[in-house]
């Protein structure tokens, strides 16, 4: 089988690619635009069906999932979550793993079982600070909603707040609109207005930004409910007046959340004292709440229409509303109407001179008001301290970033002088090799140079000694060079000296060794040699020596002779001075008997 056998084809691996980006688009698009989203995932499924790739069909059908959980069939939406959930479990892929869990979760918490909601996702947020920005939106967000769905202020508006963390990294309006307006809301919840509005108000700037077209109606009525609650009744109608004129089709929102957007609008109107309007907004308001079967929406359009009656100065009509509207309070979580619809109790039934009625809903009235303050207080503090925690745990992320950033560059600058220094160890030893050769070597001839020869000699004589050898010691001196450099020159003479040390060098054993021993006078130590063959070799090297001519600047010198002696360890001494000092004498000889000659010593 050839290598290229084990490889997908190209066009396979861009298939693959492609079938990744439709589902990571798909997944981003889910709140911003449902539809698109849908499209993406249907392409990307029938992508990964052609292709046979399993886990992009399963990511497909998770995205798909999730538009029938909100727009379409939740039960087909719930056995998506569940086959993709085993999937992704046997293939132990984590991401994928997240985002059926998310769905799921989404279920349980729509079925009122936010505990089991919350237990389904709080596993993987160890997972979360390596996880993709849009899957960690995705899963704080969730844990955010159930939390504060369950009760749980505190633990919420922490994960909502690495949702917003999340939101911003992905730096998508539609992410950011959506966990601002849940963070508004929970905050409303809480009787904590201040915050809420603080909330509402960036969720209605981002909002404009954003494709949740849907959102918007409901951010304004949740921030103009918010500014009616602070007495703020002009800000509240410039927050919902954009929308007033909308008809049911363009706001596109379903029936509670339209309900609940006008209600706000007929208060709005109440507070100005449009009293005709607020009437004929209320009324629609209460149709839509009605159809709708909510009776968080229901419970709020009959406070209004209270508040309506009363302005109309039809005080009973105004009283039955508000006791229609108590009827509803045991059938919705929401703290904030007990509240409400008990005051307004307590000054209906004043108005009719009922005290006893009016003396206990106030009574009641009070103990939910300090309850409430108590809650907003509680959530006040709670956003100081979640906000200067996770501003802690940034400061000390950026910190540890820092350290870290530093920690490198003092690693590729210690890497670097490292360097550095190993080159420079290089070049000291270079540089020692090459004092130590210049201190043993003669720079004209490159031979070594007579320190070195005492030194080596007497090693040689110590080694010939332990392994009975013999050693032969040449003194070769020039005959008559005086007179080569008085006619032809200094350099001449030079490269007679520099072309008999090559002669020398080319021709002894490696074991033998050359020295230049002064100015015109060489020594040879020949290792493991007697005497007669030394001189013949000797001998050989004077008739190449004859042979040998010398050119320079169109100059010629030939003729060459030198003299030689030769001394034989251990017969003519047993130390390097009594083998020169033996040889030298041959040599004194030799010139004395004419020159061109080899004396061996006696
Ligand atoms: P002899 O046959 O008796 O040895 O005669 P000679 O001229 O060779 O001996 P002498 O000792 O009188 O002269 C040696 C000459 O060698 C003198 C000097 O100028 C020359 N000489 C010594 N060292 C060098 C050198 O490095 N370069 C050159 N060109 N000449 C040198
Ligand atoms: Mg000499
Ligand atoms: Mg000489």
């Amino acid at each position: 089988m050839t290598a290229e056998a084990h490889d997908p084809p190209v066009a396979q691996v861009s298939v693959a690619q492609e079938i990744a980006a439709l589902n990571a688009g798909a997944w981003r698009l889910q709140y911003g635009d449902p539809l698109e989203a849908r499209s993406l995932a249907e392409r990307a499924l029938a992508l990964a069906c052609q292709t046979g790739d399993d886990a992009g069909e399963v990511y497909a059908r998770v995205a798909l999932a999730c538009y029938e959980m909100r727009h379409g069939d939740v039960e087909l939406a719930r056995r998506e979550f569940e086959s993709a959930k085993h999937f992704f479990e046997r293939k132990k892929d984590v991401r994928g793993l997240m985002r059926a869990s998310f769905g799921v979760s989404a279920l349980l918490s729509r079925d009122g079982r936010s505990d089991d909601a919350y237990a389904e996702l709080i596993g993987f947020v160890s997972d979360l600070d390596g996880a993709e920005p849009v899957d960690a939106f995705v899963i704080y967000n969730c844990l955010g909603i159930t939390s504060i769905e369950a009760g749980q202020l505190d633990d919420g508006m922490r994960h909502c707040y690495k949702a917003l963390t999340a939101a911003r990294q992905l730096g998508s309006p539609d992410h950011l609109a959506l966990i601002l307006s849940n963070l508004g809301d929970a905050q409303h919840g809480a009787g904590n207005y201040e915050d809420a509005i603080r909330f509402l108000v960036e969720a209605d700037e981002m909002v404009g930004q954003s494709r949740l077209a849907a959102l918007a109606p409901l951010v304004a009525g949740n921030l103009a409910m918010c500014q009616l609650a602070i007495g703020a009744h002009e800000a509240a109608y410039e927050t919902i007046q954009p929308y007033l004129n909308l008809s049911d089709d363009e706001v596109r929102i379903g029936k509670a959340d339209a309900a609940f957007f006008q209600a706000i609008a007929a208060h709005t109107y109440a507070a100005h004292g449009r009293w005709d309007e607020a009437g004929a907004m209320v009324d629609r308001a209460l149709l839509a709440a009605e159809a709708s079967g909510e009776s968080r929406v229901i419970t709020h359009c009959l406070w209004v229409r209270g508040l309506v009656e009363r302005g109309l100065g039809h005080v009973s009509a105004s009283l039955g509303a508000f006791q229609k509207a108590e009827a509803y309070l045991s059938k919705q979580q929401d703290p904030y109407y007990p509240v409400q619809i008990n005051r307004e109790l307590a000054r209906a039934h004043a108005s009719l001179g009922q005290w006893q009625q009016a003396y206990d809903y106030l009574d009641q009235y009070q103990q939910l008001y300090q309850r409430s303050l108590g809650s907003a207080a509680r959530a006040r503090t709670q956003i100081t301290r979640i906000q200067s925690e996770l501003a802690e745990a940034e400061r000390e992320r950026d910190f540890a970033l820092l350290k870290q950033a530093e920690a490198e560059r003092a690693r590729t600058e210690l890497e670097m002088l490292n360097r550095e220094l190993a080159n420079k160890v290089d070049e000291i030893e270079r540089l020692q090799a090459k004092l130590r050769e210049q201190a043993i070597r003669d720079p004209l001839t490159n031979l070594y140079n007579r320190r070195y020869l005492q030194e080596e000699l007497s090693n040689e004589i110590k080694l010939a000694e332990r392994r009975h050898y013999s050693v032969c010691v040449v003194l070769i001196d020039l005959d008559h060079f005086k007179a080569v450099n008085d006619r032809f020159g200094h350099p001449m003479g030079d490269q007679v000296l520099i072309e008999l040390a090559c002669m020398l060098i080319g021709n002894i054993r490696g074991s033998d060794f050359a020295c230049r021993f002064g100015g015109e006078e060489f020594c040879l130590v020949l290792s493991d040699i007697d005497l007669e063959l030394a001189l013949g070799r000797v001998r050989t090297l004077l008739h190449r020596f004859h042979a040998l001519v010398v050119e320079m600047d169109g100059r010629r010198l030939d003729q060459l002779s030198f003299s030689a002696g030769v001394a034989e360890y251990p017969r003519h001494g047993r130390s390097p001075d009594s083998l020169l000092a033996a040889a030298d004498a041959a040599l004194y000889r030799a010139k004395a008997c004419g020159r061109d000659r080899i004396f061996p010593a006696d």
